[in-house]
């Protein structure tokens, strides 16, 4: 008997043929013995409509109220899928964040779980009762709901599979693991049978949006057992309730991982945009009076170049911002001008970041060469470059998306088996 946790996200719940699906997936592990909890997101699609529901009410919206709209899509997923679990004769209760409680900060859209009370689904499995958990929703210090950010029911299930002391997590959803990029956009990326925390941690906070990246950062820390896999295979094919040796990508150890490619994936991330401040005094101080501000103003600057000045009194500075935040960063540093200190203030949006990433690199020299040289073959301009000990980052115009991801990916031999 085992202890497991099942996630299934969005488009594994889209409607009540599916989630009759997912009723048989949980039916398979409960049938095998196993004490199982479940977590799911809302129907795919349901959250965007509720965000823009939000938005449509008043563009500069409360965030608590933001968390009680958007929160309901994963009420309505949980009570279907314990009604059709309870249908195929499973003892089945659905939980919403707050009853648990899933006790979060006061971050309201972007919450972080704090602590988790599992006492009680851990005595209800011990009953054979399984919990059908909302994901995505916690309970606030304010005792408001709140959220974690999109995709947070990945974060929810690896929280939850920590608290109660899960042998395993499963993160269900359309496709079949963790790919060398997205297969959506390289038909050739292949499914690997594991990936390195570290390497998944990068994936995921440059833009393969498979885990949010804090489950990731749960995962790593509770040492939470945690496998991708796929909620659209037959849920009694052979293999699918192999305890030890599911289907699918383990997130692990890289001392668990035997054969170490020096590059494991590439990732990108859309809606980019790049701010060029031209002609800034080179003196002590500048980047502050820059970067303070957007900080303030809750815009994350990501990559960072600053150009040497030809005469020592003057450079240029560019950096890059979600495209969202744009106009808000051009506002805010027109406000502080003056004691900036720039001539003149350019941006361009619709960038693209796609990036190479491989707990290998630490040792291997000439990594970034070969990209650039791949790149520079097939004319696509880089606008920007930051790298760190496992991951190189390279800006480039979005209209070369793509091909980029796809000129990587051959360049370090990934669509190979
Ligand atoms: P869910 O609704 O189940 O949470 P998501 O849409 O959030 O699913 O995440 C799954 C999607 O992530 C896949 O459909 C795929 O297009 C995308 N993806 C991006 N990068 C990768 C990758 N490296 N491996 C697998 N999937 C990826
Ligand atoms: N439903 C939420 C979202 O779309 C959470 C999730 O799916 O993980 O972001
Ligand atoms: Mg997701």
């Amino acid at each position: 008997m085992a202890r497991i946790v099942m996630k299934f996200g969005g488009t594994s719940v889209a409607d009540m043929d599916r989630i009759r699906n997912v009723a048989r997936h949980v039916k398979r592990e409960v049938d095998a013995g196993h004490e199982v909890a479940v977590v799911v997101s809302a129907m795919s699609g349901k959250t965007n409509e509720l965000v823009s529901w939000t938005r449509d009410a008043s563009p500069m919206h409360d965030a608590r109220e933001y968390d009680s709209v958007v929160a309901s899509g994963e009420q309505v997923t949980s009570g279907l899928l314990a009604i059709a679990l309870q249908h195929l004769g499973i003892n089945a209760r659905s939980w919403q964040g707050w009853q648990i409680p899933i006790r979060t900060d006061n971050a309201h859209g972007a919450a972080r779980i704090l602590e988790i009370n599992g006492d009680e689904i851990v005595r209800r499995m011990g009953e054979g009762q399984v919990a059908v958990v909302a994901g995505f929703q916690g309970l606030g210090p304010d005792n408001r709901i709140s959220t974690l950010g999109r995709g947070g029911s990945d974060t929810s299930a690896v929280a939850i599979a920590a608290a109660v002391k899960a042998d395993r997590c499963d993160i269900y959803t359309d496709v079949d693991g963790v790919y060398t990029t997205d297969p959506r956009i390289e038909p050739k990326a292949r499914r690997l049978k594991k990936i390195a925390f570290e390497e998944m941690l990068e994936m995921a906070s440059l833009g393969a949006k498979v885990l949010q990246v804090r489950s990731v950062e749960l995962a790593m820390v509770f040492k939470v057992r945690t496998f991708v896999r796929s909620s659209f295979e037959d849920p009694d094919a052979p293999g699918m309730g192999d305890l030890l040796n599911p289907p699918g990508t383990l997130i692990c150890d890289e001392e668990e991982i035997v054969e170490q490619e020096v590059v494991t994936g590439i990732a990108y991330a859309k809606d980019e945009a790049q701010i060029s401040l031209r002609r800034l005094a080179d003196r002590p101080g500048v980047s502050a009076a820059i970067f303070g501000p957007l900080a303030e103003n809750h815009i994350n600057v990501d990559m960072i170049v600053q150009n040497i000045s030809e005469d020592g009194s003057k450079t240029d500075m560019t950096f890059t911002v979600p495209s969202g935040d744009v106009e808000k960063a051009l506002r805010v540093l027109s406000e502080h001008k003056e004691r900036i200190g720039f001539d003149v203030i350019q941006s361009e949006s619709g960038l693209v970041k796609v990036s190479v990433i491989g707990i290998g690199m630490r040792s291997h020299a000439g990594v970034a060469a070969s990209a650039f040289r791949a790149l520079a073959e097939k004319g696509i301009n880089i606008k920007a470059i930051t790298t760190s000990e496992i991951k190189i980052s390279i800006l480039i115009d979005g209209a070369y998306a793509e091909l980029a991801v796809r000129t990587l990916h051959s360049c370090y031999g990934l669509d190979k088996s």
